[in-house]
């Protein structure tokens, strides 16, 4: 039997990739071309912003070093959530109530494209709706109630109520939480089918498509910009970076900006219709930093993603950490044999805000959506493709975000980050 595909850049085989139908291959790029707009990266930023471009008539190319998916797209919770990943009391205390409602209204506008867009390109994404975020200390009670309050009455988003600890535990199925919030106006998807689909309809509207294309290089001069390619130059008037956490040496200032960290997610056999793990299908965050997420696949397994610090690349300790977190929450589990394990690299930026930046003259960059990307990378990568073609408006309420740098250059931001991890993690203990 032929060995099953894996992943360069991320850890294990996902149950996305058994269970998300055909996967066509587009050819690797041979011989030099030239574009309109170049692509870098075919996650959801890169192809949803293909579709748009393709469709608005403008000759595009994109490329990826590895296939399409391979990052974080393919592989994430599926979980849309709701506004953007920083509370909208932390927005309105920087950018004021104004932007700040914009900014949930554009997250509203993005959770109703992606399903709208799946819809009609008939894209079998397996949405489920209902979204659970529980509190895994008593004291965020107030937080959490307050939040229900604002999103109600001041951003007429009336789809949260407040939950106690007994409706929690009945609908998790688990008595770990002191509470929650269910959220009715969101939901969760299989990601994998979504991308295949998104990539599907780009070509279908002319984009020109390359897997294992790596860029080595991109400079910007005279009005044109050139990415190299190891069998191929391609000359393009405008360029997307859209490689997110995945960006590596490519270019230093998406580099300084966007931390890639490493999640994790394994994936139970199926539990049986008896099981009490979440009747209801709703997907669930926690109140840590470092987020536990979780929530069942259309088939009933348990799909479960966390964090912790130890080496992706051995496939048992990986089996091993998301089991050990499992049982904390469902203790009755805590010796499931997991079929699947697998990770990838969430693109964080300091403020938790994402990153849209011109880079190099024509070059934008966007990424950096701090785990809140599956709704807000394809809506950013429309929002791009609309800036190319006329409208810069809406894309500027991104790019106009303070997002700086993180401290210690490149040589010294992942011991930094190790330890702030590190102090995190104590930190959810507490
Ligand atoms: C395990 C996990 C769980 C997550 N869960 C959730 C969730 O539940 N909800 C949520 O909202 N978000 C979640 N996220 C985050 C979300 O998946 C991302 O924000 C989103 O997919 C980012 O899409 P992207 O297209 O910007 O980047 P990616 O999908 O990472 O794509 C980047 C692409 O760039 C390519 N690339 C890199 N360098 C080069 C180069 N030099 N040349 C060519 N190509 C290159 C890579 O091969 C890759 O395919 C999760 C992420 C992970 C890893």
């Amino acid at each position: 039997m032929a060995q099953a595909y894996q992943s360069p850049i991320s850890p294990g085989r996902s149950w996305y990739e058994d269970t998300a139908g055909e996967r066509p291959r587009y050819l690797a790029l041979d011989g030099s071309t030239s574009c309109d707009v170049a692509i870098v990266g075919g996650g959801f930023t890169g192809l949803s912003a293909a579709v748009h471009l393709a469709k608005a008539g403008t000759d595009v190319v994109v490329i990826d070093g590895c296939r399409f998916g391979d990052g974080a797209s393919g592989r994430n919770g599926g979980q849309l959530g709701t506004g953007q990943r920083a509370s909208a009391d932390e927005l309105e205390a920087e950018i004021g109530y104004e932007r700040s409602r914009l900014l949930h209204d554009l997250a509203e506008e993005a959770k109703a494209h992606l399903l709208d867009f799946a819809q009609t390109n008939n894209i079998e994404i397996d949405f489920r709706p209902g979204h659970i975020n529980t509190i895994h200390r008593k004291r965020f009670e107030p937080d959490y109630r307050a939040w229900v309050e604002t999103m109600a009455e001041r951003y007429d988003y009336p789809h949260l109520r407040w939950m106690d600890a007994a409706e929690t535990a009945d609908r998790l199925g688990s008595t770990l939480y002191h509470g929650g919030v269910r959220d009715a106006g969101t939901g969760h998807i299989h990601p994998f089918k979504l991308l295949i689909g998104t990539a599907r309809v780009a070509a279908a509207s002319g984009a020109r498509l390359h897997e294992e294309t790596p860029a080595t290089s991109i400079t910007s001069e005279g009005g044109k910009v050139r990415i190299e390619t190891p069998r191929g130059k391609i000359t393009a008037d405008k360029v997307l970076i859209a490689t997110n956490a995945y960006v590596g040496g490519l270019e230093p200032v998406t580099a300084s900006h966007i931390m890639p960290i490493g999640s994790f997610i394994g994936a139970t056999p199926p539990l049986g219709d008896d099981s009490p793990v979440l009747p209801g299908w709703e997907s669930v965050s926690d109140s840590r930093f470092v987020v536990r997420y979780f929530r069942k696949s259309p088939d009933g397994r348990l799909l479960f993603g966390g964090r912790e610090i130890y080496s992706p690349g051995e496939p048992k300790a990986m089996h091993e950490a998301i089991r050990r977190q499992i049982a904390e929450v469902y203790p009755q589990l805590a010796d499931v044999q997991l079929t699947h394990a697998w990770g990838g690299y969430v693109g964080i930026t300091l403020p938790r805000k994402p990153f849209v930046r011109e880079v190099m003259p024509n070059v934008m960059s966007v990424g950096g959506y701090s785990g809140h990307g599956v709704m807000l990378s394809n809506f950013a990568g429309r929002l791009y493709a609309e800036a190319v073609t006329g409208n810069r408006d809406r894309l500027r309420y991104f790019s106009e975000l303070n997002v700086p740098p993180f401290p210690g250059g490149a040589r010294f931001r992942s011991v930094l980050l190790f330890l702030a991890l590190n102090w995190y993690a104590l930190r959810d203990r507490l």
